[in-house]
């Protein structure tokens, strides 16, 4: 680092190891200081897995077994209301949450073999695709874990630091290296970052998590307004393609959009690029409070040009040069669901499992059905879908249809399955406050029921509790679940959000809570009312 840092300590002390506030400043950092969350992983192979739940430690259950993809899951039984007055032990059940990275969303047909197996024989089955382009299965035995990541490993899959204050999964176009219309692939950068940084020390401990994504294409497919650094694919009328930086963006209670810094990032340059915003993260980002923690505080209060010179001159040692925004994606839908054609002449086929709920029988199907066509790639969206590629033109159409007998919509996928998400929820998170996937799934029934015509894109999030992890504050119609009056289910309503073509937090409707009971008539009333009055090419969130 420079002798001359750009910037000055604020006045009040926000535990930032570049000033030397390094002492313990929450129970979280005192754990990751006294031992690296990596180191987990010997204790669970050597003992965990062995001597059974009640031999791990309060820290490492809780804390540590994060850095290792490990969950515990909710008690089933508690209701929502008991969430926030129980003690976090009294909330654990003795299974985990198993989180698969699949960065760039990419698998190979091995791959989705391997994990529907490991799901088939050590997660009852389960299996949810996630709105960060990762696999989850619960009902995990801390006696298999090793088991399990033998044969995840066996295959080049890891879930090392799929969660904890880390670099997760790298976020990436599902399409990138085989769409038609990309500007360029970003896979290297992605390889090259997931190759050095992740299971490094040097970014192990990070204040919180740390979100990346890269895409090369003009869709804007991966969210990335709402990531810590991104990558977002642009051409520079004298350098040709590269990528547009954007830094400090995130949702959950505090939600921001990233900020371009407006700087120009090569293929080639976007790994140094990304340690060196992760490296501000990690040396000046705030440790004192876990809920001040994230880089969207740091870049607030900085403001794009300090984080850019910070960047620069004390990380790069070299001045990036300025480059073009993006322009705004061509249409509304960014989900893939359908046949496109792909830049070879190849078609790829994006199917819509409904709020991202699959199964591991599910995914052995999915693997068997890409291997028929004469596909070993699928890649996973971040809108809870999945899309096989490289799919010869003779072969689309039982393609389609196996994927389609077994639930996964092509062609037939109504607007509502594909543009309704859904997080955990109560079923397993123990933040969660009421039920999500399944009344999603319902409402997504209902919806295609009374409204089988509405075609216009519209995206319904569904959410447990107010972390946002399903993105309600960027949805068309953003549901987080909260306690009705009598403690059952209920919504408050978040309209107006969006991203790509409407970029923007949209607005929460204060005082209003939808029952869950009356969740279908108020989502069809919003719906119908925006179908009548919309201008021509509107969309929801600039109605
Ligand atoms: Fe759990 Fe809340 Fe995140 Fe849903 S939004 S998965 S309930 S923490």
């Amino acid at each position: 680092m420079a002798q001359t840092p750009v910037v000055a300590p604020p006045k009040r002390p926000e535990g930032q190891w570049a000033f030397g506030e390094r002492e313990p400043l929450n129970a979280n950092e005192r754990f990751k200081l006294e031992d690296d969350g990596l180191n987990v992983r010997h204790r669970i192979e050597t003992v965990y897995a062995r001597e059974g739940f009640a031999s791990i430690p309060g820290e490492d259950l809780r804390g540590r077994m994060r850095w290792w993809g490990l969950y515990t899951q909710r008690k089933p039984g508690i209701d929502g209301g008991r969430t926030a007055t129980l003690e976090p032990h009294e909330l654990d059940d003795e299974y985990f949450m198993l989180r698969v990275r699949c960065d760039g969303g990419a698998l190979s047909v091995p791959q989705l073999r391997a994990i529907a197996d490991v799901s088939t024989a050590f997660g009852r089955g389960t299996a949810d695709i996630t709105d960060r382009q990762n696999i989850q299965l619960h009902w995990v035995r801390i006696e298999d874990v090793p088991e399990i990541w033998r044969r995840l490993e066996a295959v080049g899959l890891t879930t090392q630091e799929a969660c904890g204050d880390t670099p997760r999964v790298v976020l990436g176009s599902p399409v990138a290296g085989v769409a038609a219309d990309e500007i360029l692939d970003g896979t290297p950068a992605i390889d090259e970052i997931t190759r050095r940084f992740v299971g490094d020390p040097a970014f192990s401990n990070l204040p919180r998590k740390f979100k990346t994504a890269v895409s090369g294409s003009p869709h804007h497919d991966v969210a990335h307004e709402i990531n810590d650094v991104s990558f977002v694919g642009v051409v520079h009328p004298e350098l040709g393609p590269g990528f547009d930086l954007w830094v400090g963006g995130a949702l959950s209670t505090n939600p921001r959009l990233a900020v371009r810094l407006g700087a120009f990032v090569t293929l080639e340059q976007v790994p140094a690029v990304w340690a060196g915003v992760a490296g501000i993260f990690r040396d000046y980002g705030y440790r004192r409070l876990r809920n001040r923690a994230r880089l969207k505080f740091l870049v607030a209060d900085w403001g794009a040009e300090v984080f850019r010179e910070v960047l620069e001159r004390e990380y790069l040692g070299h001045a990036l040069p300025d480059g073009p925004e993006p322009p705004p994606p061509p249409s509304g839908r960014r989900d893939h669901v359908g046949v496109h054609e792909q830049a070879d002449g190849l078609r790829y086929v994006g199917a819509a499992p409904t709020v991202g709920r699959v199964s591991g029988p599910l995914l052995a199907q999915v693997a068997d059905l890409a291997a028929a066509a004469g596909s070993d790639r699928v890649r996973l969206t971040v809108e809870q879908k999945l899309v096989v590629l490289d799919v010869a033109p003779e072969r689309v159409d039982p393609l389609v249809a196996g994927l389609e007998a077994v639930g996964l919509r092509v062609r037939g996928a109504s607007t509502f399955r594909r543009g309704t998400m859904a997080c955990t929820g109560i079923e397993y998170c123990k933040l969660a406050i009421v039920e999500t996937k399944a009344r999603a799934a319902d409402l997504v029934d209902e919806l295609e029921r009374r409204m089988p015509d509405f075609d216009q894109p519209i995206s319904i999030n569904v959410n447990g509790c107010p972390n946002s992890c399903a993105r309600i504050q960027v949805a068309d119609i953003g549901l987080k679940g909260v306690l009705a009056p009598d403690g059952s289910d209920a919504y408050q309503v978040h309209l107006g959000g969006g991203l790509g073509l409407t970029s923007g937090l949209g607005r929460t409707l204060r005082g209003l809570r939808v029952p869950a009971s009356e969740l279908p008539d108020y989502v069809e009333r919003v719906t119908r009312r925006f179908d009548e009055q919309r201008l021509d090419g509107e969309h929801f969130a600039e109605w």
